[in-house]
């Protein structure tokens, strides 16, 4: 019934590097694409139109023309079925929902093309000035996938052609609506998205790295706390000198880059850590993200203590982590919370620090 067009032969100037090889997750974005129509009832074939694509299991790849619409009709003559889908490669997040309700839509009015409305305000303009008021509700942005009778918009494509305009359109609708008929129109999705810049692939492939730590209080120990030496007659037990806030910090950085925990890395029956600085774990953490080329996007920070009363130091404690990882203060929260005297934490019997952070 259905024969799918994938539009996949955009050269990627305004990326600066070919967007459809990028990944998301495991996939490239245009075999992300691709698999959003594979085993939907009535899909026959996917033809992707691409002079470079590398072959994709199942799928036909054809060469493309020099414009969208030179290459389109390239695929075109490549389909078979009754009914045709075009979508564009760089669109990966389109929904099977979505797909069905075009191919539906199609079958019923020979035309389907998803649309959104228009929730900014529009503004015609001259010059650098505001020249008209166009009323938004009379307009709306239109996505892919499209679907239409292959054989009317063949005729299209045709039409077209032959006036000399086929190179000038941007998608398919603007053709088939000027030679055939008004486009019927469905509701797109938001998330549909369009990846053109770079930009649009910020945060698609966000890590998230979670850390917690805890030390037992000790007479005659200084205490020090994300780096940052702290007025108090108890300091942390441990193997290192104990700065649970950053030890909590640099796991949630090691697990979110994939790697294995502090104690790994720093093994606590290790000599040459007995009594170690902490940052030079958190300094190792942030070689390595820098090694896989990650960096911190959001870092919160959660410090538990009945006492002392941390909020003199919150401020230099925060400069102190975003110094250590070279990173803007801005992407660091850090707060301090007690336990209302609960537990052990409570009694005044150890300090415990939570840890979260988004790499990018
Ligand atoms: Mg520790």
């Amino acid at each position: 019934m259905f024969d799918v067009i994938i539009a996949a032969n955009g050269n990627s100037v305004r990326m600066g590097f070919d967007k459809l090889a990028e990944k998301i997750g495991e996939n490239t974005v245009l075999a992300r694409t691709v698999n959003a129509f594979r085993d939907i009832d009535g899909i026959e074939r996917i033809i992707i139109v691409s002079d470079d694509a590398p072959d994709i299991e199942g799928v036909l790849t054809v060469k493309g023309g020099k414009t969208r619409e030179l290459s389109v009709l390239e695929g075109l003559k490549a389909t078979k079925a009754e009914y045709v889908l075009i979508h564009d490669g760089a669109r990966p997040f389109v929904s099977r929902e979505l797909i069905k309700k075009i191919m539906q839509s199609a079958l019923i009015c020979g035309s389907a093309v998803p649309c959104l409305k228009i929730t900014d305000s529009l503004r015609g303009i001259s010059d650098g000035y505001v020249s008209s008021l166009p009323d938004r509700n009379s307009f709306v942005t239109v996505q892919t996938p499209q679907g239409f009778e292959t054989k009317k918009l063949k005729k299209a494509f045709a039409c077209a052609e032959k006036e000399g305009l086929l190179e000038r359109f941007t998608d398919e609708s603007e053709i088939y609506s000027r030679y055939v008929a008004p486009c019927k129109l469905v509701e797109g999705e938001q998330s549909n998205r369009k990846l053109t810049t770079q930009a649009d692939f910020f945060g698609l492939n966000a890590r998230i790295g979670t850390g917690f730590d805890i030390h037992r209080y000790v007479e005659g120990k200084p205490l020090r706390l994300c780096g940052i030496e702290i007025d108090y007659p108890y300091g942390l037990l441990a193997h290192s000198d104990g700065d649970a806030p950053l030890h909590a910090v640099t796991d949630a950085l090691l697990t979110a880059a994939g790697e294995r925990d502090i104690g790994v890395f720093f093994p606590d029956d290790d000599p040459r850590y007995e009594n170690a600085d902490s940052r030079i774990f958190l300094r190792k953490a942030a070689e390595i993200l820098k090694e896989k080329n990650l960096s911190v996007n959001s870092l919160n920070v959660t410090i538990i203590a009945q006492s002392p009363k941390l909020s003199p130091y919150i401020e230099k404690m925060r400069q102190n982590i975003a110094a250590l990882l070279n990173i803007p203060s801005e992407k660091i929260a850090l707060s301090a919370t007690t336990t209302e005297k609960l537990g052990l934490i409570g009694e005044n019997k150890a300090l415990a620090a939570l840890a979260a952070v988004v790499l990018v």
